[in-house]
């Protein structure tokens, strides 16, 4: 099955106006290649970097949402609001949501759940820190973080998904995978679909992420089970991540 891949770009808690003006500006005109491209600014940009990207082929989305439907939950953003704000997509599950937030696999499970709901498209991250690795529990860590969604939402529900392996190690430290190791998580996690289901396991797009850089995208996404990144620091800087998007493409 042919895979169109996928480059997210997480702008994490960065940008101003400025950025999103210049970035917005400059994606929405820019040859990308044949990669699908979608950006996740903080919630605040939401509505003008839509507007920026508005009649291009550069996709919205935001970095989190709340697991309730509207209503009182002072300070959350709901999956209805990221719809009427144009979003298509959603990381949900971020290493940096589960290690600062205390977001466990129930509440990350039940944030798939809202998102797909709303009818967005949920980008869950999966991830092993350094210490897991070193201990040889990668697959163990990755495999349960991403059955605890399947378990919850059903394997059906990743044909409307997409599944980012970002080892927390490769995370904003400049240390990536190797070509060779993403491709062995990404095959396990293929692999721990595939025993559920075939069909869903061979259309899913399995995102890498972790310090890609234009420098470094073209062997990742070379692997025949990286399907597309999710692209962090990188993505603030407009060559970069037009390179990066053309380098999947
Ligand atoms: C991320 O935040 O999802 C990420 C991959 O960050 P970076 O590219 O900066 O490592």
């Amino acid at each position: 099955m042919t895979r169109t891949p996928l480059v997210a770009a997480n702008w994490k808690m960065n940008g101003r106006f400025g950025l999103v003006a210049e970035l917005g500006a400059a994606l929405a005109t820019a040859d990308l290649g044949s990669a699908e491209v979608a950006v996740c600014p903080p919630f605040p940009y939401l509505q003008a970097l839509g507007a920026e990207l508005k009649g291009s082929a550069v996709g919205l989305g935001a970095q989190t949402l709340c697991d309730h439907e509207d209503g009182a939950f002072t300070g959350e953003v709901s999956a209805e609001m990221l719809v009427d704000l144009g979003c298509r997509y959603v990381i949900v599950g971020h290493s940096e949501r589960r290690e600062h937030f205390g977001e466990d696999d129930d509440l990350v499970a039940s944030k798939f759940l809202r998102a797909q709901k709303a009818g967005l498209i949920p980008i869950l991250c999966v991830g092993e820190t350094l210490r897991q690795r070193e201990a040889g529990e990668t697959e163990h860590v990755v495999v349960r973080q991403l059955m605890a969604v399947v378990e919850a939402a059903g394997c059906g529900a990743f044909n409307r998904a997409v599944l980012a392996y970002e080892p927390v190690w490769a995370i904003g430290t400049g240390l990536t995978a190797s070509p060779e190791q993403a491709q062995a998580v990404h095959a396990d996690l293929r692999a721990a679909l595939a025993a559920r289901d075939p069909d869903v396991a061979a259309g899913i797009r399995l995102l890498y992420g972790g310090s890609v850089k234009a420098d470094n995208a073209a062997p990742l996404f070379a692997q025949p089970d990286i399907d597309g990144g999710l692209i962090g620091g990188a993505s603030l800087n407009e060559k970069e991540f037009i390179a990066i998007c053309r380098a999947a493409g």
